[in-house]
Protein backbone atom coordinates (compact mmCIF):
# COMPACT_ATOMS: atom_id res chain seq x y z
CA UNK A 1 0.00 0.00 0.00
CA UNK A 2 1.08 3.72 -0.62
CA UNK A 3 2.53 4.99 2.39
CA UNK A 4 0.14 8.11 1.98
CA UNK A 5 -2.95 5.58 1.74
CA UNK A 6 -1.51 3.67 4.71
CA UNK A 7 -0.78 6.53 6.99
CA UNK A 8 -4.53 7.94 5.96
CA UNK A 9 -6.17 4.48 6.76
CA UNK A 10 -4.65 4.40 9.85
CA UNK A 11 -6.05 7.23 11.24
CA UNK A 12 -9.16 6.61 9.69
CA UNK A 13 -8.95 3.45 11.53
CA UNK A 14 -7.86 4.56 15.23
CA UNK A 15 -9.63 7.72 15.84
CA UNK A 16 -13.08 8.70 15.59
CA UNK A 17 -13.54 12.48 14.99
CA UNK A 18 -15.92 14.51 13.02
CA UNK A 19 -12.82 16.14 12.39
CA UNK A 20 -9.27 15.63 11.86
CA UNK A 21 -6.72 17.82 12.52
CA UNK A 22 -3.00 17.21 11.01
CA UNK A 23 -0.88 19.40 12.64
CA UNK A 24 2.95 20.41 12.01
CA UNK A 25 5.53 22.57 13.97
CA UNK A 26 8.40 24.82 13.07
CA UNK A 27 10.37 27.07 14.95
CA UNK A 28 11.06 31.03 12.86
CA UNK A 29 14.69 30.66 14.37
CA UNK A 30 16.21 31.97 11.37
CA UNK A 31 17.37 28.82 10.15
CA UNK A 32 14.11 27.43 8.91
CA UNK A 33 15.63 24.77 6.50
CA UNK A 34 14.62 21.97 4.07
CA UNK A 35 14.00 19.33 7.32
CA UNK A 36 11.54 21.35 8.28
CA UNK A 37 9.49 21.26 4.69
CA UNK A 38 9.44 17.21 5.61
CA UNK A 39 7.75 17.79 8.20
CA UNK A 40 5.04 20.65 6.63
CA UNK A 41 4.86 18.42 3.33
CA UNK A 42 4.02 15.40 5.30
CA UNK A 43 1.22 16.89 7.50
CA UNK A 44 0.22 18.89 4.53
CA UNK A 45 -0.04 15.22 2.09
CA UNK A 46 -1.76 13.47 4.94
CA UNK A 47 -4.38 16.30 5.26
CA UNK A 48 -5.20 16.04 1.49
CA UNK A 49 -5.20 12.50 1.53
CA UNK A 50 -7.83 12.43 4.05
CA UNK A 51 -10.03 15.18 2.17
CA UNK A 52 -9.96 12.56 -1.02
CA UNK A 53 -11.23 9.90 2.09
CA UNK A 54 -14.10 12.38 2.35
CA UNK A 55 -13.53 12.97 5.71
CA UNK A 56 -13.49 16.75 6.91
CA UNK A 57 -9.82 17.79 7.95
CA UNK A 58 -7.60 20.79 8.93
CA UNK A 59 -4.38 21.48 8.59
CA UNK A 60 -2.68 23.58 11.36
CA UNK A 61 0.98 24.81 11.51
CA UNK A 62 2.22 25.95 14.71
CA UNK A 63 4.88 28.59 14.34
CA UNK A 64 7.00 27.90 17.67
CA UNK A 65 7.57 31.71 18.16
CA UNK A 66 7.27 31.84 22.39
CA UNK A 67 10.31 29.41 22.27
CA UNK A 68 13.43 31.22 23.75
CA UNK A 69 16.29 32.84 20.91
CA UNK A 70 19.00 30.12 21.28
CA UNK A 71 21.63 30.78 19.56
CA UNK A 72 22.44 33.42 16.69
CA UNK A 73 22.64 32.13 13.18
CA UNK A 74 24.81 33.15 10.54
CA UNK A 75 23.57 36.29 9.23
CA UNK A 76 22.60 37.77 12.15
CA UNK A 77 24.49 40.50 13.91
CA UNK A 78 26.52 39.02 17.24
CA UNK A 79 25.35 41.98 19.20
CA UNK A 80 21.81 40.19 18.96
CA UNK A 81 23.40 37.77 21.56
CA UNK A 82 22.21 40.21 24.17
CA UNK A 83 18.56 39.00 23.32
CA UNK A 84 19.21 35.31 23.87
CA UNK A 85 16.86 33.36 26.61
CA UNK A 86 14.01 35.69 25.55
CA UNK A 87 11.03 34.82 23.63
CA UNK A 88 11.59 34.83 19.61
CA UNK A 89 8.28 37.29 19.22
CA UNK A 90 10.41 39.79 21.68
CA UNK A 91 13.66 39.90 19.27
CA UNK A 92 14.00 42.82 17.27
CA UNK A 93 14.11 41.81 13.56
CA UNK A 94 17.61 41.30 12.47
CA UNK A 95 16.59 43.42 9.17
CA UNK A 96 14.43 46.02 10.19
CA UNK A 97 12.18 45.13 8.11
CA UNK A 98 9.19 43.42 10.11
CA UNK A 99 8.03 43.96 13.64
CA UNK A 100 10.13 40.93 15.01
CA UNK A 101 12.43 38.51 14.56
CA UNK A 102 9.94 35.79 14.53
CA UNK A 103 8.00 37.36 11.64
CA UNK A 104 10.95 38.39 9.90
CA UNK A 105 11.57 34.41 9.00
CA UNK A 106 8.07 33.62 9.63
CA UNK A 107 6.62 35.38 6.31
CA UNK A 108 9.61 34.60 4.13
CA UNK A 109 8.43 30.94 4.83
CA UNK A 110 5.31 31.09 4.40
CA UNK A 111 5.71 32.55 1.50
CA UNK A 112 7.89 30.02 0.30
CA UNK A 113 5.59 26.72 1.70
CA UNK A 114 2.57 28.60 -0.45
CA UNK A 115 4.54 28.12 -3.64
CA UNK A 116 5.20 24.54 -2.64
CA UNK A 117 1.46 24.58 -2.44
CA UNK A 118 1.54 24.42 1.39
CA UNK A 119 -1.16 25.84 2.93
CA UNK A 120 -1.90 25.46 6.22
CA UNK A 121 -3.67 27.81 9.11
CA UNK A 122 -0.72 29.13 10.90
CA UNK A 123 -0.73 29.57 14.59
CA UNK A 124 1.30 31.84 15.91
CA UNK A 125 2.05 30.10 19.53
CA UNK A 126 2.92 33.61 21.59
CA UNK A 127 -0.52 34.96 20.32
CA UNK A 128 -1.98 31.47 22.34
CA UNK A 129 -0.09 32.11 24.84
CA UNK A 130 -0.16 35.46 25.50
CA UNK A 131 -3.60 35.07 24.74
CA UNK A 132 -3.95 32.67 27.98
CA UNK A 133 -5.90 30.24 25.71
CA UNK A 134 -3.72 27.40 27.51
CA UNK A 135 -4.59 28.35 31.14
CA UNK A 136 -6.68 25.48 31.83
CA UNK A 137 -4.04 23.34 30.86
CA UNK A 138 -1.26 24.94 32.31
CA UNK A 139 -2.78 25.03 35.70
CA UNK A 140 -3.17 20.95 35.16
CA UNK A 141 0.64 20.46 34.23
CA UNK A 142 1.51 22.64 37.69
CA UNK A 143 -0.98 20.67 39.88
CA UNK A 144 0.12 17.27 38.29
CA UNK A 145 4.00 18.78 38.29
CA UNK A 146 5.54 16.06 40.35
CA UNK A 147 3.58 12.86 38.28
CA UNK A 148 5.10 14.80 35.09
CA UNK A 149 8.55 14.70 36.75
CA UNK A 150 8.26 10.98 37.62
CA UNK A 151 7.34 10.20 34.04
CA UNK A 152 10.29 12.04 33.01
CA UNK A 153 12.50 9.99 35.55
CA UNK A 154 11.30 6.78 34.15
CA UNK A 155 11.90 7.47 30.70
CA UNK A 156 15.15 9.04 31.94
CA UNK A 157 14.56 12.37 30.17
CA UNK A 158 15.84 13.88 33.78
CA UNK A 159 17.35 12.29 36.90
CA UNK A 160 15.74 13.47 39.42
CA UNK A 161 16.21 12.99 43.54
CA UNK A 162 13.30 13.41 46.07
CA UNK A 163 13.82 16.98 46.24
CA UNK A 164 14.09 17.62 42.88
CA UNK A 165 10.83 16.69 42.07
CA UNK A 166 9.12 18.19 44.83
CA UNK A 167 10.64 21.48 43.20
CA UNK A 168 9.54 20.74 39.46
CA UNK A 169 7.92 22.84 37.44
CA UNK A 170 7.19 22.15 33.51
CA UNK A 171 6.91 25.66 33.40
CA UNK A 172 9.65 28.01 31.90
CA UNK A 173 8.76 31.70 33.51
CA UNK A 174 9.96 34.79 30.89
CA UNK A 175 11.09 37.37 33.64
CA UNK A 176 8.56 40.43 33.29
CA UNK A 177 11.52 43.01 34.00
CA UNK A 178 13.88 41.19 31.70
CA UNK A 179 11.76 39.21 29.10
CA UNK A 180 14.13 36.60 29.60
CA UNK A 181 14.27 32.73 30.88
CA UNK A 182 16.72 33.07 33.58
CA UNK A 183 13.97 32.55 36.12
CA UNK A 184 13.66 29.99 39.01
CA UNK A 185 9.81 29.09 40.28
CA UNK A 186 10.11 29.20 43.95
CA UNK A 187 6.23 28.86 44.87
CA UNK A 188 3.43 27.33 43.62
CA UNK A 189 0.14 27.85 45.87
CA UNK A 190 -2.03 24.69 44.03
CA UNK A 191 -3.92 26.85 42.27
CA UNK A 192 -3.14 30.10 40.58
CA UNK A 193 -0.71 31.77 42.43
CA UNK A 194 3.15 30.92 40.64
CA UNK A 195 6.23 32.84 42.50
CA UNK A 196 9.01 33.33 40.74
CA UNK A 197 12.66 35.14 40.87
CA UNK A 198 14.88 36.19 37.82
CA UNK A 199 18.95 36.48 37.71
CA UNK A 200 18.24 39.88 37.40
CA UNK A 201 16.84 40.05 40.88
CA UNK A 202 13.19 40.76 39.69
CA UNK A 203 10.65 38.87 41.95
CA UNK A 204 7.10 38.23 41.17
CA UNK A 205 3.73 36.46 42.43
CA UNK A 206 1.50 36.28 39.19
CA UNK A 207 -2.06 35.52 39.12
CA UNK A 208 -1.39 32.64 36.05
CA UNK A 209 -5.32 32.56 35.35
CA UNK A 210 -5.10 36.52 34.49
CA UNK A 211 -1.89 36.70 32.55
CA UNK A 212 0.68 34.37 30.93
CA UNK A 213 4.02 33.75 32.76
CA UNK A 214 5.42 31.32 30.47
CA UNK A 215 5.41 28.17 28.49
CA UNK A 216 5.83 24.88 29.30
CA UNK A 217 8.75 22.89 28.65
CA UNK A 218 8.99 21.20 25.01
CA UNK A 219 7.73 17.24 25.87
CA UNK A 220 5.04 18.83 28.09
CA UNK A 221 3.84 22.07 25.51
CA UNK A 222 3.70 19.03 22.69
CA UNK A 223 1.20 17.39 24.27
CA UNK A 224 -0.66 20.15 25.78
CA UNK A 225 -1.15 21.42 22.20
CA UNK A 226 -2.35 18.23 21.27
CA UNK A 227 -5.38 18.31 23.51
CA UNK A 228 -6.09 22.06 22.92
CA UNK A 229 -6.02 21.43 18.74
CA UNK A 230 -7.54 18.16 18.84
CA UNK A 231 -4.79 16.57 16.71
CA UNK A 232 -5.15 13.42 14.97
CA UNK A 233 -2.07 13.21 13.08
CA UNK A 234 1.16 14.47 13.56
CA UNK A 235 4.79 13.89 11.80
CA UNK A 236 8.37 14.38 13.76
CA UNK A 237 11.82 13.85 12.77
CA UNK A 238 13.51 10.51 13.50
CA UNK A 239 15.62 12.00 16.37
CA UNK A 240 12.05 12.50 18.43
CA UNK A 241 10.82 8.92 17.12
CA UNK A 242 12.93 6.89 19.30
CA UNK A 243 11.91 4.10 21.68
CA UNK A 244 11.48 5.90 24.64
CA UNK A 245 12.28 9.05 22.75
CA UNK A 246 10.40 12.50 22.81
CA UNK A 247 7.59 11.24 21.00
CA UNK A 248 7.13 8.28 23.69
CA UNK A 249 7.37 10.50 26.52
CA UNK A 250 5.15 13.18 25.19
CA UNK A 251 2.29 10.13 24.68
CA UNK A 252 2.79 8.97 27.69
CA UNK A 253 1.77 12.26 29.15
CA UNK A 254 -0.59 13.05 26.98
CA UNK A 255 -2.46 10.34 28.22
CA UNK A 256 -1.99 10.35 32.11
CA UNK A 257 -2.05 14.21 31.80
CA UNK A 258 -4.30 15.45 29.78
CA UNK A 259 -6.46 12.34 29.66
CA UNK A 260 -6.09 12.31 25.95
CA UNK A 261 -4.41 9.73 23.46
CA UNK A 262 -1.73 10.93 21.50
CA UNK A 263 -2.12 11.48 17.54
CA UNK A 264 -1.39 8.93 14.85
CA UNK A 265 2.62 9.62 14.55
CA UNK A 266 4.67 9.55 11.37
CA UNK A 267 8.43 9.48 12.06
CA UNK A 268 10.80 11.13 8.91
CA UNK A 269 14.24 10.68 7.61
CA UNK A 270 16.72 13.76 7.63
CA UNK A 271 17.16 15.04 4.64
CA UNK A 272 20.51 15.87 2.34
CA UNK A 273 21.90 17.36 -0.07
CA UNK A 274 24.10 16.15 -2.91
CA UNK A 275 26.54 18.04 -5.28
CA UNK A 276 27.45 20.85 -3.41
CA UNK A 277 31.01 21.93 -2.30
CA UNK A 278 32.00 23.48 0.66
CA UNK A 279 32.16 27.32 -0.98
CA UNK A 280 28.53 26.88 -1.90
CA UNK A 281 27.39 25.18 0.94
CA UNK A 282 29.06 28.34 3.46
CA UNK A 283 27.67 30.79 1.15
CA UNK A 284 24.50 29.39 1.99
CA UNK A 285 25.49 29.83 5.71
CA UNK A 286 25.17 26.25 5.94
CA UNK A 287 21.72 25.74 5.80
CA UNK A 288 19.75 24.85 2.88
CA UNK A 289 16.56 27.03 3.13
CA UNK A 290 13.72 26.12 1.19
CA UNK A 291 13.87 29.00 -1.37
CA UNK A 292 17.30 27.64 -2.70
CA UNK A 293 15.99 24.50 -3.44
CA UNK A 294 12.94 26.30 -5.24
CA UNK A 295 15.53 28.28 -6.51
CA UNK A 296 16.83 25.58 -9.15
CA UNK A 297 13.43 22.83 -8.74
CA UNK A 298 10.08 23.70 -9.84
CA UNK A 299 7.48 23.22 -6.87
CA UNK A 300 5.81 20.23 -8.21
CA UNK A 301 9.38 18.22 -8.79
CA UNK A 302 10.16 19.59 -4.88
CA UNK A 303 6.63 17.80 -4.00
CA UNK A 304 6.83 14.54 -6.41
CA UNK A 305 10.42 13.81 -4.44
CA UNK A 306 8.71 13.74 -0.81
CA UNK A 307 5.28 11.81 -2.31
CA UNK A 308 7.36 9.01 -3.73
CA UNK A 309 10.04 8.43 -0.82
CA UNK A 310 9.03 6.70 2.32
CA UNK A 311 9.50 8.77 4.66
CA UNK A 312 12.22 7.12 6.59
CA UNK A 313 14.25 7.02 3.63
CA UNK A 314 16.59 9.20 3.45
CA UNK A 315 15.50 11.83 0.79
CA UNK A 316 18.77 14.17 -1.38
CA UNK A 317 18.61 16.69 -3.02
CA UNK A 318 20.86 17.09 -5.85
CA UNK A 319 22.62 20.40 -6.68
CA UNK A 320 25.35 18.97 -8.93
CA UNK A 321 24.53 17.39 -12.13
CA UNK A 322 22.16 14.50 -10.60
CA UNK A 323 19.70 17.45 -11.25
CA UNK A 324 19.34 16.90 -15.03
CA UNK A 325 18.56 13.47 -14.36
CA UNK A 326 15.85 14.71 -11.70
CA UNK A 327 14.49 16.73 -14.30
CA UNK A 328 14.27 13.83 -17.14
CA UNK A 329 12.95 12.06 -14.91
CA UNK A 330 10.36 14.13 -13.28
CA UNK A 331 9.21 14.71 -17.43
CA UNK A 332 9.17 10.90 -18.08
CA UNK A 333 6.91 10.44 -15.15
CA UNK A 334 4.82 13.13 -16.01
CA UNK A 335 4.60 12.01 -19.21
CA UNK A 336 3.26 8.16 -18.00
CA UNK A 337 0.51 10.43 -15.94
CA UNK A 338 -0.82 12.72 -18.64
CA UNK A 339 -1.37 9.46 -21.27
CA UNK A 340 -2.69 7.31 -19.06
CA UNK A 341 -0.31 4.86 -18.72
CA UNK A 342 0.72 4.80 -15.21
CA UNK A 343 0.37 2.81 -12.18
CA UNK A 344 -2.09 3.01 -9.12
CA UNK A 345 0.54 3.91 -7.25
CA UNK A 346 2.15 6.24 -9.62
CA UNK A 347 -1.35 8.28 -10.11
CA UNK A 348 -1.38 8.54 -6.42
CA UNK A 349 1.64 10.17 -6.19
CA UNK A 350 0.84 12.26 -9.37
CA UNK A 351 -1.93 13.75 -7.10
CA UNK A 352 0.20 14.12 -4.58
CA UNK A 353 2.56 16.22 -6.51
CA UNK A 354 -0.06 18.40 -7.59
CA UNK A 355 0.45 22.02 -6.52
CA UNK A 356 -3.04 22.24 -5.63
CA UNK A 357 -5.42 19.25 -5.76
CA UNK A 358 -6.68 19.14 -9.48
CA UNK A 359 -4.07 20.96 -11.26
CA UNK A 360 -2.45 17.74 -12.75
CA UNK A 361 1.03 17.96 -13.66
CA UNK A 362 2.23 18.01 -16.82
CA UNK A 363 5.67 16.76 -18.84
CA UNK A 364 7.25 19.62 -19.69
CA UNK A 365 8.69 19.69 -23.63
CA UNK A 366 11.70 21.78 -22.53
CA UNK A 367 14.33 19.90 -21.30
CA UNK A 368 15.95 20.99 -18.30
CA UNK A 369 19.30 19.64 -20.04
CA UNK A 370 18.71 21.96 -23.40
CA UNK A 371 17.45 24.87 -21.28
CA UNK A 372 20.29 24.29 -19.07
CA UNK A 373 22.93 24.86 -21.95
CA UNK A 374 21.20 27.12 -24.15
CA UNK A 375 20.96 29.54 -21.26
CA UNK A 376 24.12 30.18 -21.05
CA UNK A 377 24.64 30.46 -24.65
CA UNK A 378 22.66 33.03 -24.08
CA UNK A 379 23.98 34.54 -20.98
CA UNK A 380 20.33 34.36 -19.29
CA UNK A 381 18.84 37.00 -22.31
CA UNK A 382 15.44 35.36 -22.07
CA UNK A 383 14.47 37.02 -25.55
CA UNK A 384 17.70 35.54 -27.30
CA UNK A 385 17.42 32.58 -25.69
CA UNK A 386 13.75 31.99 -27.13
CA UNK A 387 15.75 32.13 -30.71
CA UNK A 388 17.61 30.37 -30.23
CA UNK A 389 15.60 27.51 -28.91
CA UNK A 390 12.89 28.29 -31.85
CA UNK A 391 16.26 27.74 -34.19
CA UNK A 392 17.33 24.30 -32.46
CA UNK A 393 13.71 23.57 -33.42
CA UNK A 394 12.55 23.02 -29.91
CA UNK A 395 8.26 23.33 -29.53
CA UNK A 396 7.50 24.96 -25.92
CA UNK A 397 4.84 27.24 -24.68
CA UNK A 398 5.66 30.23 -22.84
CA UNK A 399 4.46 28.09 -19.69
CA UNK A 400 7.09 25.62 -20.49
CA UNK A 401 9.64 28.40 -20.48
CA UNK A 402 8.32 30.15 -17.53
CA UNK A 403 8.69 26.96 -15.24
CA UNK A 404 11.83 26.51 -16.07
CA UNK A 405 13.86 29.41 -16.85
CA UNK A 406 15.12 31.05 -13.83
CA UNK A 407 15.70 27.35 -12.38
CA UNK A 408 17.94 26.81 -15.10
CA UNK A 409 19.92 29.74 -14.75
CA UNK A 410 20.27 29.69 -11.31
CA UNK A 411 21.20 26.50 -11.62
CA UNK A 412 24.10 27.45 -15.06
CA UNK A 413 25.33 30.01 -12.41
CA UNK A 414 25.37 28.97 -9.01
CA UNK A 415 25.75 24.77 -9.21
CA UNK A 416 26.65 23.83 -12.36
CA UNK A 417 30.11 21.79 -11.93
CA UNK A 418 33.22 23.12 -14.80
CA UNK A 419 31.89 20.34 -17.47
CA UNK A 420 28.49 21.82 -17.42
CA UNK A 421 29.68 25.04 -18.59
CA UNK A 422 28.96 25.95 -21.80
CA UNK A 423 30.69 28.53 -23.97
CA UNK A 424 31.16 28.65 -27.58
CA UNK A 425 35.01 29.12 -28.34
CA UNK A 426 35.40 32.10 -30.81
CA UNK A 427 38.19 30.63 -32.94
CA UNK A 428 39.10 27.56 -34.40
CA UNK A 429 41.36 25.55 -32.51
CA UNK A 430 43.54 24.50 -34.82
CA UNK A 431 46.84 22.98 -32.41
CA UNK A 432 43.72 20.32 -31.51
CA UNK A 433 42.61 19.25 -34.56
CA UNK A 434 46.11 18.93 -35.36
CA UNK A 435 46.88 16.43 -33.16
CA UNK A 436 43.98 14.80 -34.38
CA UNK A 437 44.33 11.28 -35.75
CA UNK A 438 43.61 10.70 -40.01
CA UNK A 439 40.32 8.98 -39.03
CA UNK A 440 38.83 11.61 -37.04
CA UNK A 441 40.34 14.20 -38.73
CA UNK A 442 38.39 12.66 -42.13
CA UNK A 443 35.24 12.64 -40.40
CA UNK A 444 34.78 15.65 -39.10
CA UNK A 445 35.72 16.98 -42.94
CA UNK A 446 33.09 14.61 -44.33
CA UNK A 447 30.83 16.10 -41.87
CA UNK A 448 31.07 19.84 -42.94
CA UNK A 449 30.69 18.85 -46.74
CA UNK A 450 27.25 17.44 -46.01
CA UNK A 451 26.25 19.55 -43.56
CA UNK A 452 24.19 21.98 -46.40
CA UNK A 453 21.94 18.75 -47.56
CA UNK A 454 21.58 17.71 -43.69
CA UNK A 455 20.39 21.46 -42.18
CA UNK A 456 17.59 20.19 -39.87
CA UNK A 457 17.20 18.24 -36.66
CA UNK A 458 16.22 15.16 -37.96
CA UNK A 459 18.64 14.96 -40.31
CA UNK A 460 21.57 15.72 -38.56
CA UNK A 461 21.28 13.27 -35.88
CA UNK A 462 21.49 10.74 -38.84
CA UNK A 463 24.25 12.79 -40.44
CA UNK A 464 26.61 12.29 -37.07
CA UNK A 465 25.73 8.20 -36.43
CA UNK A 466 26.29 7.88 -39.94
CA UNK A 467 29.49 9.22 -40.69
CA UNK A 468 31.42 6.98 -38.26
CA UNK A 469 30.15 4.19 -39.42
CA UNK A 470 32.76 4.69 -42.77
CA UNK A 471 35.29 3.54 -40.02
CA UNK A 472 34.54 0.10 -39.37
CA UNK A 473 32.32 -2.56 -39.41
CA UNK A 474 32.75 -4.07 -35.84
CA UNK A 475 29.89 -2.57 -33.44
CA UNK A 476 32.52 -2.33 -29.84
CA UNK A 477 34.79 -0.48 -32.41
CA UNK A 478 32.25 1.96 -33.94
CA UNK A 479 30.98 3.19 -30.51
CA UNK A 480 34.36 3.85 -29.69
CA UNK A 481 35.03 5.79 -32.58
CA UNK A 482 31.35 7.64 -32.24
CA UNK A 483 32.42 8.64 -28.80
CA UNK A 484 35.64 10.20 -29.65
CA UNK A 485 33.88 11.69 -32.86
CA UNK A 486 31.41 13.79 -30.61
CA UNK A 487 34.49 14.27 -27.66
CA UNK A 488 36.30 16.07 -30.85
CA UNK A 489 33.17 17.98 -32.16
CA UNK A 490 32.42 18.92 -28.80
CA UNK A 491 36.30 19.97 -27.62
CA UNK A 492 36.17 22.14 -31.09
CA UNK A 493 33.03 24.01 -30.48
CA UNK A 494 32.87 24.55 -26.82
CA UNK A 495 36.62 23.30 -25.00
CA UNK A 496 34.70 20.62 -23.44
CA UNK A 497 34.79 16.59 -23.25
CA UNK A 498 30.58 16.70 -23.75
CA UNK A 499 27.69 19.34 -23.88
CA UNK A 500 24.43 19.74 -24.90
CA UNK A 501 22.72 17.39 -27.91
CA UNK A 502 24.98 18.07 -31.52
CA UNK A 503 21.76 18.01 -33.68
CA UNK A 504 19.85 20.93 -32.02
CA UNK A 505 22.81 22.74 -30.80
CA UNK A 506 24.24 22.85 -34.55
CA UNK A 507 20.77 24.57 -35.42
CA UNK A 508 21.26 26.76 -32.34
CA UNK A 509 24.91 27.95 -33.33
CA UNK A 510 23.80 28.23 -36.65
CA UNK A 511 25.67 26.79 -40.14
CA UNK A 512 27.96 29.75 -40.04
CA UNK A 513 29.82 29.57 -36.61
CA UNK A 514 29.80 25.51 -36.55
CA UNK A 515 31.84 25.58 -40.03
CA UNK A 516 34.37 28.24 -38.64
CA UNK A 517 34.46 25.88 -35.77
CA UNK A 518 35.22 22.76 -37.74
CA UNK A 519 36.02 23.50 -40.91
CA UNK A 520 40.25 23.58 -40.31
CA UNK A 521 42.75 23.56 -43.28
CA UNK A 522 46.13 22.32 -42.07
ZN1 LIG B 1 12.25 41.66 8.36
ZN1 LIG C 1 14.67 39.28 34.81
Amino acid sequence: MYWIDECVKKIIDTKKTDKYVCAAGITPSGIVHIGNLRDAITSEFVFRGLKEAGKDAEFICSWDDYDRLRKIPKGVPEEFSKYIGMPLYKVPDPYGCHDSYSVHFEKDVEKDLAKVGIRPRFIYQHKMYLDNKYYPLIKIALQRRKEIARILFNFKVQDFSKEDIEKYYPLTVYCEACNKDSTKITDYDGENLVSYECKCSHKETADISKKNIGKLVWKIDWPMRWSYEKVSFEPGGKEHSTRGGSFDVASKISQEIFNNPAPVYQAYEFIGIVGMNAKMSSSLGNVIKISDLLAIYEPEIIRWFYAKTKPLSMLNFAFDQQILKNYAEFDRFAGKISTNSATDEEKQIGFYSQIKPGRKIKPNSLSFRQLASFVQLTKGNRTELEKLLKKAGAKFSQDNLDARFNSALNWTENYAPPEYRVSVESNANKDYFAKLPQGQKEMIKKLIKKLDQHWSEEALMNLLYDIPKSQTQDTQELKKIQRKFFKNIYMLLIGQETGPRLNTFFLALGKEKVTNLLDINE
